[in-house]
């Protein structure tokens, strides 16, 4: 890489207003407008200077920075210039997120969802989820943001259906501890024994709630309004710019030719699928990609107001079911007036919303992982929803597919565990299928016994 290549800081960032339109210094944290309470985003000042590169000197740029030994380049901050450009590489923090592989189901697997797909595995992040994108952005920008402004006594709190707090746990842990201290509030009893083991390993103070997600978050916005903390929900606009970082790595991956691109993305808080719209949206603005590509939201029937919403053209928040995807379990998702204003000014018929059985998810994930693959429950939802897409006529079967698997599968392996053991709770309404159950066999330590059981055919002659 040239030092022509190399990012620069440059670039003059605000918070602005979804609503009214205001903008807000980057270095106060506000995470709604103080004028009129909309979402803010952020907004880089000098974006219309990018401008004035041509795509092929971007291409280039991004191009050559996958060659690098640089940690700092190595992962979302690749796009720094998109990203967060005000932040210098010495305080970028790095912790191994971004950069994940696509991997192509095969032929199997294909035909039982009805197209080619590839799997862009999000799991294979330091915390094992998305999440980390956005953490790196958001904890980089602190840790930025503490040093430019003096700042002392952080608390860095957020609110998890399990990921968010792992990941915040884990990057909030690489800054000295003298400064930082870091808070998740947990729903009592709706996260994994994995995702909590996360965030006590990480060190942080882990309060459990009684309720569901969405009682998580009134009580963090309640804090983050009344308080000084640091929240690092996808609220938080800083969240969404290294989440953004999973379009550029689609793109980039397709060769930066996303012609008939379907992207499949399962929605929670719709932190994530904001992103995901705003990366390709920055691409598609700098004449770097043909098009934006098509966005098909996946959501469980237990879980799906944004679904309803694409469907009735009404926006209701709604009391959720268990799901199996319960990274994805909210019933109104902060994030919902970003998306409303994205499908209203850039996607219109690019944006698909489909609902999927827990029963769906279940085999979707089960499928999934007989055939090659690591993918979460939600990585379930998205492989059942595009297989229902295709089915509906809602997507062509000749469009080319990326499939969002947001963790691993191990972060989830207890609804695994209780699909082969036939034990999840009635409310979840899922129909389990004996050919889909594995479980262990006990056996002596005999490899006669072994070969029995296997029924294999002795060698002729053992010399
Ligand atoms: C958070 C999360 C989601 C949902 O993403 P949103 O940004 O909340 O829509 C999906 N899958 C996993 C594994 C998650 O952790
Ligand atoms: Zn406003």
């Amino acid at each position: 890489m040239t030092d022509a290549n190399m990012p620069g800081v440059q670039g003059s960032l605000v918070y602005s207003c979804i609503g009214c339109g205001n903008e807000y210094d980057i270095y106060d944290f506000v995470y709604t407008c103080p004028v009129c309470g909309s979402l803010l985003k952020i907004k880089n000042l000098d974006f219309e200077a990018y401008r004035k590169v041509s795509p092929a000197r971007w291409k280039e740029i991004f191009d050559s920075r996958k060659n690098t030994n640089l940690p700092e380049l190595s992962g979302i901050f690749r796009f720094h210039e998109l990203i967060l450009p005000i932040v210098p590489l010495d305080d970028i923090i790095y912790l191994g997120e971004g950069q994940t592989p696509m991997v192509r189901a095969n032929p199997e697997l294909s035909a039982w969802v009805g197209a080619p797909f590839l799997v862009k595995n999000d799991g294979l992040n330091p915390s094992a989820s998305f999440k980390d994108r956005g953490m790196a952005s958001a904890i980089s920008f602190l840790n930025h943001a503490i040093k430019v402004k003096g700042i002392d006594n952080v608390l860095g709190i957020c609110a998890s259906t399990g990921d968010t707090s792992a990941a915040a746990a884990l990057y909030l842990s690489y800054l000295p501890k003298s400064r930082v201290r870091a808070v998740v509030l947990l729903p009592k009893g709706r996260v994994t024994p994995a995702q909590l083991s996360q965030p006590l390993g990480s060190g942080a103070t882990v309060i459990e709630m009684p309720g569901v997600f969405d009682d998580c978050m009134r009580i963090v916005e309640e804090l983050a309004q009344n308080y000084h903390v640091f929240l690092l929900n996808s609220k938080n606009p800083v969240r969404i710019l290294g989440q953004k970082s999973y379009a550029y790595e689609v793109a980039q991956q397709l060769g930066w030719d996303t012609r008939d691109l379907v992207v499949v993305v399962p929605i929670g808080n719709a932190g994530n699928i904001t992103a995901v719209m705003e990366g390709f949206i920055d691409l598609f603005a700098l004449g770097i990609i043909p098009g934006l590509p098509t966005i098909l939201g996946v959501q469980s029937h237990h879980a799906n107001p944004i679904a309803r919403w694409r469907e009735t053209g009404k926006y209701t928040p709604q009391k959720v079911a268990p799901s199996v995807a319960q990274a994805a379990m909210i019933g109104d998702p902060v994030s919902f007036p970003k998306v409303n204003k994205l499908v209203k000014d850039h996607f219109d018929d690019r944006f698909h919303v489909v609902s999927v059985s827990e029963t769906e998810i279940m085999e979707g994930m089960l499928t999934a992982n007989r055939h090659g693959h690591v993918v979460c429950t939600q990585g379930g939802e998205s492989v059942a929803g595009m297989k229902k897409a295709l089915r509906g006529g809602v997507v062509k079967g000749s469009s080319r597919f990326v499939l969002d698997s947001t963790s691993h599968q191990l972060k989830f392996s207890t609804f695994q565990q209780m699909y082969f053991e036939d034990s999840f709770d009635p409310e979840y309404g899922v129909v389990t299928r004996q050919d889909l159950k594995s479980k262990p066999v006990s056996l002596e330590a005999s490899a006669d016994g072994i070969a029995g059981y296997l029924g294999l055919k002795k060698k002729s002659s053992t010399p």
